[in-house]
């Protein structure tokens, strides 16, 4: 269906650092910082709400194996991780990206320019509605 679907099929080669029965987690092609992995699931989907509770449970349990990795191969003291879902999902096949952090590696956050309210109003709509 997708180049991650053919990853996770094995049919298009990929560096591949683990797999388990519904998860397949390979090197990014274009890392934050050495060691950055891309963790899918062997299931196309765009979002984490269309997810079998399964999926998520071993995408966590994944994330945090390659988290524990990251101290042992860089001696990493953090770590970054982004996910983009729905129409902002890359290949439209849900993917989280998992990067070890070191003290001034340079990464940063970008967000986009202009004002955004903080306040206990926006709070309080998020919370009504879930
Ligand atoms: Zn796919």
């Amino acid at each position: 269906m997708c180049l991650f679907c053919d990853i996770a099929a094995h049919k298009f080669d990929a560096n591949i650092v683990d797999e388990t029965e519904r998860t397949i987690t390979f090197l990014d092609i274009a890392p934050a910082n050495e060691g950055h992995v891309l963790i899918i699931p062997k299931l196309h989907v765009d979002s984490i709400l269309d997810l079998p509770d399964e999926y998520v449970l071993e995408i966590t349990e994944v994330e945090r194996r390659v988290i524990k990795a990251y101290s042992k191969v860089y001696g990493a003291t953090g770590y970054g991780v982004m996910q983009n879902g729905g129409t902002n999902c890359e290949f439209g096949h849900f993917h989280f990206h998992v990067f070890p952090r070191l003290p001034d590696d340079g990464y940063d956050w970008i967000y986009p320019e202009g004002e955004k309210e903080v306040s206990a109003e926006v709070a309080a709509k998020i919370k009504a509605a879930m």
